[in-house]
């Protein structure tokens, strides 16, 4: 089961929490973050205290584990990124004013004032992306609603830092403006997953039968998902 810590700090650590015959808590940090093994009787609430307890602990963890795993983006010339999973050069070119990016075969084109503002690049290029990420997922999602007989709810995109997508009872879909950096099948079923959610608020097997109905293989996509993860997530 996927839970998520809360801290006094407000920061949030999602977890797997697998319950074994055992009379000891053990963690450890793998490349899908903190899982966490607990004996079948202990109380949800006492093991949120314990684990907040070690939150010093954890959270140092976890930041070694991604800085050793993924190098932060370098927003310089040359430097990859991925649109719908192809690579993308960024090519970053000094004039005498700055423009919006411009895609170009393979390349993302910035034209700038300054070309060691990094921080300006990289904003302009996460603008670019988030709304090629806004008219890609309000293509697809339509498609999905009209699969499982739905009209298509409302598409918001999101910055969550640990979530792809949700989906709520007004009928709002969020997708995270990354996935766009991800091959269309990824997509595709983040989209399905959170569409199935319209008619199961929950992860029940009668939820998985939805999504089986829209993304059969969602065992396949689930899983490179996972894998490519930390990628996706080096931007913003
Ligand atoms: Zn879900």
């Amino acid at each position: 089961m996927q839970y998520v810590l809360a801290l006094p700090d407000g920061e949030q650590i999602p977890y797997r929490l697998e319950r074994r015959a055992r009379h000891t808590i053990g963690m450890k940090i793998t490349v899908d973050g903190l899982i966490v093994h607990a004996p079948l009787r202990i109380r949800h609430a006492d093991l949120e205290a314990l684990l907040r307890s070690k939150a010093r602990w954890i959270t140092s963890k976890l930041k070694a584990r991604q800085a050793a795993v993924v190098p932060e983006f370098e927003w310089r010339d040359g430097a990859e990124l991925h649109l719908l999973g192809q690579p993308l050069t960024l090519r970053i070119a000094p004039s005498s004013r700055n423009s919006s990016p411009k895609l170009e075969g393979n390349a993302l084109k910035i034209a700038t004032t300054n070309i060691h503002d990094h921080t300006m690049i990289a904003r302009k290029v996460i603008q670019w992306l988030q709304k090629e990420a806004r008219l890609d997922f309000a293509r697809r999602l339509p498609i999905f609603a009209a699969r499982l007989g739905e009209p298509t709810p409302a598409l918001l995109l999101s910055n969550a830092k640990t979530r792809w997508g949700s989906c709520n009872s007004r009928r709002e879909v969020r997708l995270n403006w990354r996935l766009i950096q991800a091959p269309p099948a990824l997509i595709n079923y983040v989209i399905a997953h959170e569409l199935a959610h319209l008619r199961e608020m929950n992860h029940s097997a009668r939820f998985w039968a939805v999504v089986a109905k829209l993304y059969p293989d969602y065992p396949a996509a689930e899983q490179a998902l996972k894998a490519c993860s930390q990628q996706l997530y080096r931007l913003g």
